[in-house]
């Protein structure tokens, strides 16, 4: 290990900071990111988290139903090796429970905690060009300096909340599903919810068989194929142990890193007929990812085999759902070209008898009541319980809700008006020293091998400024804007773009559409990052100490 940590952590700036680097967040990305600047680059680090726990997503999505959709051996680090042999797991998918238990045993592994500040929401950050020092402020009005600051904020983190007319006269209890309260138990109750995404539909699932009765509100119709859970056998879990080499390898090799071999079969080169049959055999085998990128090639970019995979979901939808109606209501009639789903019988829950579907398309709500949900045909849907399922205001909306100033005191929001930028969605032009993880940009994959990625390419620019007694790191506008050109250019080579989702902010009433994601692949984003380090991480400036500064 090499110790890189000034003795005064000023030599950078020239002036003394508080901390070497402030991190803020404390998910899957802040405490690696914590880890590696503490333990591996010896600095003085300090976590901010607005949470009362470490965790991020997973310790707030506390929704009955709440799990990964990636399959559990992938969904975790991969940069221990003791740790991928210790730890265990018995389902196919994690439970909320086993990924927070995972990460909060992480932060213990690594004796984290102490430089983990809970409760503390960072409420802005500004650099000061003359002392080259990051100056944060937190909510309880304190103010702390450090040379870096690491932004891990989350990219699915910010709550969307709908405005509906007469919220506040609901008397029963409103809750979105990135808070839910430790107390709630929605057994035996009047639940409904707004809302049909990826935790939508975990929670319906859920939510119907602990409910007396269930109202699902459903804006948009979804594909949603099965994700196969159910409990894993041992000597299963064994034989993956003994190959992680073998998968991690594989997975930090694939477009999106979720552990199964992307098909490189274009659906069109094949007969209809052996079309069903490889999709009837990943229905069978269950994930959303695998159904959209492992039975063909092109069904994110070819609109022929993406109607092909679209028209066999239907026909699911027509044989599984037993009410005409409902299943009318159910079926989506748009491209196959979100974040893909699935679950364990998302579309068997509406055969039950206490659940009921309302399209809030056809029959938008109109208000909210004492006693429910008044919608536009005159029908009150008493309930105890309204549930937001409404998502986020996805990548962005944490950076946006800070007072977040680079060069100049310029906001954010100033940079971005036409949408979230960066250099390789881990830097921005114009915030020296100041790194992002899941920032605009980044991979669209499986997350946690794309964070290590981030957070170990971060590291190495780290020690690279900190070993050359640089003073600062920033990338160029150059640099920028063209890995913001890359990135709609690939981004424009799929159909993702042609459906209205958060993974290009159509979900937020007067978000700008904008590309988010760089879609190339795991694979390519590692190979850029890497060429990009080893050509003197091109397209960054690093300033010098200068000469004179103070001892
Ligand atoms: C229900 C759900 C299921 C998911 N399932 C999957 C899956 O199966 N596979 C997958 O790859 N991804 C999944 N995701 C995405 C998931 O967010 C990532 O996999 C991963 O957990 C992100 O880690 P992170 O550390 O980047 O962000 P987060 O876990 O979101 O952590 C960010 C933290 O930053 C804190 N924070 C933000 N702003 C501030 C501030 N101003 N001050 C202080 N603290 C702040 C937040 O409180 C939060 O704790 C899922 C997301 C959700 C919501």
């Amino acid at each position: 290990m090499t110790t890189l940590s000034h003795p005064d952590a000023a030599v950078g700036g020239g002036s003394r900071a508080d901390y070497d680097a402030i991190v803020v967040g404390a998910g899957f990305g802040g405490i690696y990111m914590l880890h590696k600047l503490r333990d591996e680059l010896g600095l003085s680090v300090r976590a901010f988290e607005k949470g009362g726990g470490v965790g991020g997503t997973w310790y707030w999505n506390r929704y009955p139903g709440a799990k990964s959709d990636t399959e559990s051996f992938v969904y975790r680090y991969s940069f221990d090796q003791d740790l991928l042999q210790e730890w265990n797991w018995s389902t196919r998918y994690l439970d909320q429970p086993d990924i927070l238990a995972y990460l909060e045993h992480v932060v213990e592994r690594y004796d984290l905690a102490r430089d983990i500040q809970l409760n503390t929401q960072v409420t802005g950050a500004a650099f000061d060009e003359q002392a080259a020092l990051w100056t944060v402020s937190t909510g309880d009005g304190r103010r702390y300096t450090c040379r870096y600051l690491v932004n891990a904020l989350g990219l699915l983190s910010k709550s969307n909340i709908p405005d509906i007319p007469g919220r506040d006269a609901f008397q029963g209890r409103l809750v979105h599903t990135n808070a839910w309260p430790h107390d709630l138990d929605i057994t035996g109750k009047r639940v409904g919810v707004i809302g049909t995404g990826s935790t939508g539909t975990q929670f319906i699932v859920a939510a119907a068989k602990m409910a007396s009765h269930l109202t699902v509100f459903q804006r948009t119709p979804q594909y949603c194929v099965p994700s196969g859970n159910g409990p894993m056998e041992q000597a299963e879990i064994d034989r993956i142990k003994q190959n992680y080499d073998t998968i991690w390898d594989q997975v930090r090799n694939s477009m999106v890193a979720f552990g199964f071999e992307e098909s490189t079969v274009e659906a069109m080169s094949v007969s209809e007929e052996e079309r069903r049959r490889v999709f009837q055999e990943n229905w069978e085998k269950g994930n959303g990812f695998r159904f959209m990128f492992g039975t063909f090639a092109d069904i994110a970019t070819n609109p022929e085999a993406n109607a092909a995979a679209a028209e066999f979901i239907r026909s699911k939808i027509a044989e599984i759902v037993r009410d005409p109606e409902t299943a009318r209501k159910l079926t989506p009639t748009d491209l196959y070209a979100k974040r893909p789903l699935c679950n364990e019988g998302y579309y068997e829950t509406f055969n039950r008898d206490n659940v009921e579907l309302v399209s809030i398309k056809e029959n938008p709500i109109e208000e909210m009541t004492p006693a429910g949900v008044r919608t536009a045909d005159g029908v009150e849907h008493r309930l105890d319980v309204l549930v937001l399922a409404t998502g986020f205001d996805a990548v962005d909306g944490n950076y946006r809700a800070m007072d977040l100033r680079g060069r100049g005191g310029r906001h954010i929001n100033e940079h971005w008006t036409e949408g979230p930028t960066s250099y390789l969605g881990v830097s921005k032009a114009g915030f020296p020293n100041m790194f992002m993880i899941l920032g605009p940009n980044g991979p669209f994959t499986n997350l946690p091998p794309s964070i290590e990625a981030q957070v170990e390419f971060i590291a190495e620019i780290i020690g690279t400024a900190e070993r050359g007694g640089r003073r600062t790191v920033e990338p160029t506008r150059e640099a920028e804007q063209s890995w913001s050109a890359t990135c709609e250019e690939i981004a424009n080579m799929t159909l993702f773009p042609k459906a209205d989702s958060w993974i290009f902010g159509a979900n937020i009433p007067g978000k700008k559409r904008a590309v988010m994601f760089f879609m190339g692949g795991l694979a390519n984003y590692r190979a850029q990052l890497a060429d990009v380090a080893s050509d003197g991480f091109r397209g960054f400036e690093f300033s010098k100490a200068p000469e004179t500064s103070p001892a």
